[in-house]
């Protein structure tokens, strides 16, 4: 109370906020894709307060307040724009994690919705009070599904009316976006769900459901796809399928098989370009992908992740994974390799298509081997690997998020009032964005985080998990 009170004081009486300079840096512009060299960059609270020259900035700054970030490379903090912060029983595993997101040069994260929905919009608003320490968490909080959904706690809704019952609730949660998911919602509900919740000036994010043309979706208000491979329909005659399913004469499964038929490249990109010229953003989510169709040829039971990081609970659905991939057989897991060739093939026809790309990994509980943290690094590899130039891929994991969120006025890039969430790496992510792997420092929430301290992070984050598995033991 004390300490809430003498901020409200402090506020009123407008004192400045500390300063803090960070000079010689190689400042990585996302939005021109060049780097301004050697400037000094001064922050005022959390918020970059001037960038320049280190004679002008540094007059007031006392030493301890500066550091030379010589040979450094400054970008804007990572966004992970796919998470789930999940399953009852395990808030503390995932609480836990928060802050080796930070550790890991992410900055902000966009949970995708989960049965912990209303824990994640709270540790969201205590993340932006200063009570808990982790990233930006955006979040939808709670999906909007069919009736006799398959996932846990989500909004189900059967016709207009308890849409119009859920969207109220939604208000009063205020997630950051809407997430709807085609498990048991689809067709003339589905669309009227994306329009309900446009309507109240939602962001809308979701999967595709069998029945609906991404066209008239994005026509409706739907703004992203989650995971890529709902885009390989539009290599096949999506409209012509659709009308068919809509009037009868065709069933989902059906529907199913024919997308197996042969994918036709320059329609897919025809029908990319449409979508990229009506703005549409697509989160991809390939690492998942990648660690089931390679799981025959490495041993995940060793990743440090695996051993270091996520308690039992967090890890046991993996295990069970991993298990099952045993029982596949080699031309399984040979057609397992390559959809996840083809999959990530498609992605410089998005780029080149205008389609706006987010980098997200989808790391949860429920998906296995897709580590928190770790895996959105593992994706930005992916993106590369893929074709993606590193500017583009840095984009995608920066100032796309923030332009997806409509928060790009504040946050995404390095320039003046905007929020100071920086992250120091030792080489050039334009040359190669491996250089993610080699962070530095971290600045966010108005403080520096040295390397010392993004250790201490990871020390902290193995003991919560000696802590929590011992708890659990009998
Ligand atoms: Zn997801």
């Amino acid at each position: 109370m004390t300490f809430v009170l003498l901020a409200v004081i402090v506020q009123a009486q407008g004192l400045p906020q500390e300063q803090f300079l960070i000079y010689n840096a190689q400042i990585v512009d996302v939005l021109t894709g060049k780097i301004k060299s050697e400037m000094a960059l001064l922050i005022e609270g959390d918020q970059i307060k001037a960038l320049g020259d280190f004679n002008q900035l540094s007059k007031d700054i006392p030493q301890s307040q500066q550091l030379d970030a010589k040979n450094k490379f400054i970008i804007p903090g990572l966004w992970d724009m796919h998470i789930h912060l999940e399953v009852q029983g395990l808030e503390e595993d995932n609480q836990a994690l928060l802050p080796l997101f930070i550790a890991f040069g992410i900055t902000t994260v966009r949970d995708c919705a989960s049965d912990l929905g209303e824990t994640v919009l709270k540790w969201r608003d205590e993340i932006n009070a200063g009570k808990l320490f982790g990233p930006n968490l955006f979040t939808a909080g709670l999906k909007l599904e069919g009736k006799n959904s398959s996932w846990k706690g989500d909004l189900e809704i059967e016709n207009e009316t308890e849409l119009n019952l859920m969207m109220d609730k939604q208000d009063v949660w205020a997630p950051d976006f809407i997430k709807i998911t085609d498990n048991k919602l689809h067709g003339e509900l589905f669309l009227k769900s994306i329009q309900a919740a446009h309507e109240r000036g939602y962001v809308v994010s979701g999967h595709v459901p069998i029945d609906l043309t991404l066209e008239e979706m994005v026509d409706a208000g739907f703004s992203s796809v989650e995971h890529a491979s709902y885009l390989n329909r539009l290599g096949y005659d999506q409209e012509e399928i659709v009308a068919q399913l809509k009037a009868g004469t065709l069933t989902n499964a059906q529907a199913g098989a024919l997308y197996k038929g042969i994918f036709d490249q320059q329609k897919a990109d025809r029908n990319y370009k449409i979508l990229g010229d009506k703005g549409l953003y697509v989160t991809p989510t390939y690492i998942g992908g990648r660690q089931i169709a390679y799981g025959d040829e490495e041993n995940h039971l060793l990743d440090s992740m695996m051993t270091k990081y996520l308690t039992k609970a967090f890890t046991a659905e993996y295990l069970k994974r991993i298990e099952r991939l045993k029982n596949e057989t080699p031309e399984q897991m040979k057609e397992r390799k390559q959809t996840y060739q083809f999959n990530i093939s498609q992605l410089v026809h998005y780029q080149d298509a205008g389609i706006t790309i987010l980098a997200g990994s989808d790391g949860a509980v429920l998906n296995a081997l897709v580590y928190p943290a770790q895996s959105l690094i593992q994706e930005l590899q992916i993106f590369q690997d893929a074709g993606l130039k590193p500017i583009d891929v840095l984009r995608a994991a920066t100032i796309n998020g923030a332009r997806f969120l409509k928060k790009d006025k504040e946050m995404g890039s390095i320039d003046i009032g905007k929020r100071a969430d920086l992250v120091l790496l030792d080489s050039n992510p334009l040359e190669d964005i491996n250089a993610t792997t080699h962070i530095s420092g971290v600045f966010t929430k108005s403080s520096y985080l040295g390397r010392a301290d993004l250790d201490k992070i990871l020390s902290d984050a193995r003991e919560a998990k000696v802590r929590l598995d011992k708890s659990r033991e009998k």
